[in-house]
């Protein structure tokens, strides 16, 4: 049996879901799990709502109506009976997302967040399922939240393995067709939990692991894995194939293409996975498996924007040892704050962040009264996998480089933007 995921840009309306069909008559519409994302960009829409939600602001309704529209537009394209059930179903849950808001007694972001956010997959993915159900493609529906459970670490829950395989294994038939959600679970309590954002490609890959798939597809708006972001580099190339390793590489550095928690699970049942274009289905792709690192072997380019570097040193000049350096970490840790790269002299440490909660500020205060800080926000963190004289020489040009670090196999800068 098979899992697909298919992302935001590949249901972003309803030519795009139409297209979702068509990609199901090549491949069957057996044996399969199909995830899906939050149509387009949803989720930012969401995000947007949370907060207007939490500062009171008088816009709140109508962010909420501007995504009902985005919805309601994608239905009237999908279904000419305006008396499908469809429709109901879909002011349904709107009404139950301002419920919730008005329900809701929670102080906690996070909390909040998760509650509101999850909507938009919930329904994507009813458009969707009933969509393939209007076309004579029978299906289940399915909500993810009742498979995949979490811890309450809200926008960032972990998955509790045992019970997750346990409700996947037994309650997911492999032998038809069902849909459901990438991105979300829920807690002990049942409350909602998300994965962290783009997590709908690690959603793929719980279920793939789960059930011990044969493969998992997902569906992209680029011909497979490239050794850059098209949108970045130019003259990007096709990889045809990458080991679980490198993939693993390529994601923890930011290739965003795909999830980086997605691979782990997949490597340790070796089910291969194929990023392939859903605007080209019978491409050739990319096939992430067991095997040499890359085909072709190539310099591979990534970049991730908006980071922060960050450099500390001891009030009194002394050295920053092991000690402080363990305390900078558990801050860290304590603020979600991810470390992208170290670099540490005898005086001096410097980090390159992703303050992917807004938290940097809180840090901030709390690191000055123990170091003498210095940073740059807004910086980016180039790396290339590969590198060759050559690729550094036309990445630094021009660049007003701020940091750079070699390793075997791994050229990294942080530049000004
Ligand atoms: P999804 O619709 O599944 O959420 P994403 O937008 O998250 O898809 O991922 C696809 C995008 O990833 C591409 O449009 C591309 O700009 C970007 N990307 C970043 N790095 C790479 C890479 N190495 N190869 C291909 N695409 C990449
Ligand atoms: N919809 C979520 C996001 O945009 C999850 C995903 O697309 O993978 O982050
Ligand atoms: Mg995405």
């Amino acid at each position: 049996m098979r899992v697909f995921k298919f992302g935001g840009a590949s249901v972003k309306d309803a030519k795009a879901v139409k297209n979702v069909t068509k990609v199901l008559q090549k491949t069957g519409f057996s044996n399969l799990v199909v995830i899906a994302s939050a149509m387009g960009k949803t989720t930012n829409a969401l995000e947007k709502v949370v907060e207007l939600y939490v500062e009171k602001n008088p816009k709140l309704k109508n962010s909420i109506e501007d995504i009902y529209t985005y919805h309601r537009e994608i239905l009237n394209e999908l279904f000419e009976n305006k008396e499908h059930p469809i429709f109901k179903k879909i002011i349904g849950l709107f009404l139950d997302l301002e419920t919730t808001l008005d329900r809701n007694k929670s102080k906690q972001y996070d909390f909040i967040y998760d509650q509101v956010v999850s909507y938009g997959e919930i329904i994507s993915t009813t458009i969707i399922s009933e969509y393939l159900n209007h076309q004579g493609y029978e299906n289940e529906w399915l909500d993810a939240r009742d498979f995949i459970k979490t811890d309450n670490a809200y926008r960032d829950a972990e998955v509790h393995w045992e019970i997750t395989l346990q409700r996947i294994k037994n309650k997911v038939n492999k032998n038809t067709l069902s849909v459901t959600q990438g991105f979300i679970g829920s807690d002990q309590n049942n409350f909602t939990t998300t994965l962290g954002r783009e997590g709908s490609d690690y959603t793929a890959g719980i279920f793939a692991y789960c059930l011990g798939a044969d493969s998992v597809s997902i569906w992209k708006d680029v011909p497979g894995v490239l050794n850059g972001d098209p949108r970045v580099f130019k003259n990007t190339q096709l990889l045809s194939h990458v080991s679980y390793e490198e993939a693993i590489e390529l994601a923890f550095y930011g290739a965003s293409v795909i999830h980086p928690k997605t691979i782990q699970p997949l490597q340790r049942k070796e089910i291969p996975l194929y990023v392939k274009s859903f605007v080209n289905p019978s491409g050739k792709g990319t096939s992430v498996k067991k095997g040499q690192p890359l085909d072709p072997y190539l310099p591979c380019y990534i970049v991730k924007k908006n980071q922060i570097l960050l450099s500390l040193s001891s009030l009194d000049f002394s050295f920053i040892v092991e000690d402080n350096i363990s305390e900078i970490f558990n801050l860290f840790h304590q603020y979600h704050i991810k470390v992208d790269l170290i670099q540490n002299s005898a005086i001096s440490f410097s980090v390159c962040l992703d303050d992917r909660f807004d938290h940097f500020d809180e840090l901030l205060t709390k690191l000055k009264s123990r170091f003498r800080v210095t940073y740059n926000k807004e910086v980016s963190l180039y790396t290339v996998r590969h590198f060759t004289n050559e690729a550094i020489a036309s990445l630094e040009k021009n660049r007003d480089i701020l940091l750079k670090q070699i390793t075997r196999e791994t050229y990294q800068m942080v530049v000004k933007d």
